[in-house]
């Protein structure tokens, strides 16, 4: 089954294209025929299932085909409710990623940074919401937002929507959205009080399920190296030295993160070559060559763009940073240690993520080998709360800075000649 079987447009087929993706995944298989067919649907799916495309490709399809959007104005035709910032800005990435052929127009919001470029995205005019529930109640009733449009609403990651104690939150959502809509819910357990919740939302719903996340891999070999957040670099140096790796794929949070891990390893002399979303196609495909040829042994990525590789024989994974969502390190490091053959898997791990190995362990249900003989180890503790938002605060203004400090040697520049 291909995508272009399950009906999609050419726009759509050719962003998938760019993105690697070549066959559905279950869920997707299953859920979007069902919302192409306006149907409700219940999906009992955690993330690394290729959940957010099961949703958001119907719904980018069907806005594009003008069959839940007006022709004239830009109105606000799909909400998506999750539980998280960092799920809220995955799922609209990949918004972006699939409608990029298309004048589609779409933003995200949360909460913890503040509102005035979200406003400005809202005044602009949405076609599609990502939101996390404090945020949205936040610029509704500031009258930002209206959902008297809303034709298609999805509810993600519902069960941890309630274990987080968001259950008013989306009541009172549920209380704004106009009766008659189309509605998803995903949740990854289907306990009775989210079986409950699910029926307060649903009208006779198709149930569909996916498959599990599988476990690692069990060729994969994982080890993990606990250091302070200062040491990760030379630490990873160190690790790449000592072992003479090579046929590394290097995992990385952000598309700067990779920039600068790549500029950082070549100071010291090693070869490295980043893909992520600002890669143009072309340059993507290069540094895939050349990793693939031998010629750069490491290849740096971001988890999105890292979705197109497919290398036989990887040798390595390492994880510059541990992802917070644990179905996340299990897509990572399933990227070694294929068709049976031996794969590494390295996690390198400052205070802040001491919790996330945790997480993971747990979901895969066995401990990862832990290194200890190495010299940079973990000294510092995690932050408290109070110094978390600290940090943040100071993070969040270092960004404005550099922003600022862009923006006006931009501003110095002599206008281009047409
Ligand atoms: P999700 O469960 O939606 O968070 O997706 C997990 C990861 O799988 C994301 O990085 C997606 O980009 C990727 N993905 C989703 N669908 C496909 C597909 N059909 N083929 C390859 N990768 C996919």
């Amino acid at each position: 089954m291909t995508f272009e079987e399950l009906g999609f447009i050419e726009p759509i087929n050719k962003a998938l294209k760019d993105m690697g993706y070549v066959e559905p995944t279950d869920i997707q298989h299953q859920a979007i025929p069902l919302v192409l067919q306006r149907k409700d649907v219940l999906g009992c799916a955690q993330t690394g299932t290729g959940k957010t495309a099961a949703f958001a490709l119907p719904i980018i399809q069907m806005i594009h085909q003008k069959e839940i959007a007006t022709k004239r104005r830009t109105t606000l035709r799909a909400l998506i409710v999750t539980p998280t910032r960092e799920l809220a800005l995955q799922i609209d990435e990949n918004i972006e990623a699939y409608s990029k052929y298309m004048p589609l127009k779409h933003a995200v919001i949360f909460g913890g940074v503040k509102k005035p470029a979200q406003i400005r995205a809202l005044k602009g005019g949405v076609h599609i919401l990502t939101a996390t529930p404090g945020r949205l109640l936040d610029l509704m009733s500031e009258g930002y937002i209206s959902l008297d449009d809303i034709k298609l609403f999805v509810l993600d990651e519902a069960d941890r929507m309630l274990d987080m104690g968001f259950i008013r939150d989306i009541e009172k959502i549920l209380k704004a959205l106009p009766k008659k809509k189309q509605s998803l819910f995903f949740s990854a357990t289907m306990p009775p009080n989210i079986v409950k919740l699910s029926q307060q939302i649903l009208y006779k719903p198709i149930k569909v399920e996916a498959a599990r996340v599988s476990s690692a891999a069990e060729t994969v070999r994982q080890y993990v190296y606990f250091t302070n957040r200062t040491s990760k670099k030379a630490l990873l140096q160190h690790i790449i030295k000592e072992s003479e790796l090579s046929q590394v794929l290097l995992f990385a949070r952000t598309k700067h993160g990779a920039d600068r891990i790549c500029r950082d390893l070549k100071k010291v002399g090693m070869k490295a070559m980043a893909i992520h979303g600002n890669k143009s196609q072309p340059q993507r495909q290069k540094a895939l060559k050349s990793f693939k040829d031998g010629k750069t042994p490491i290849l740096v990525a971001t988890d999105i763009a890292s979705r197109g590789i497919d290398i036989d024989d990887l040798s390595y994974v390492i994880n510059y940073d541990i992802p917070n969502e644990p179905e996340t390190y299990v897509h990572r490091i399933g990227r070694t240690g294929r068709a049976g053959k031996k794969g590494r898997a390295i996690s390198i791990c400052e205070p802040e993520e001491n919790q996330y190995v945790k997480d993971i362990e747990r979901l895969m249900g066995k401990s990862i080998t832990r290194i200890d003989d190495h010299p940079y180890p973990q000294t510092d503790k995690p932050m408290t709360a109070a110094e978390k938002k600290e940090w943040n605060k100071e993070k969040q203004l270092r960004k404005q800075q550099y922003f600022e400090s862009r923006r006006k040697s931009r501003g110095r520049r002599p206008a281009r000649s047409k």
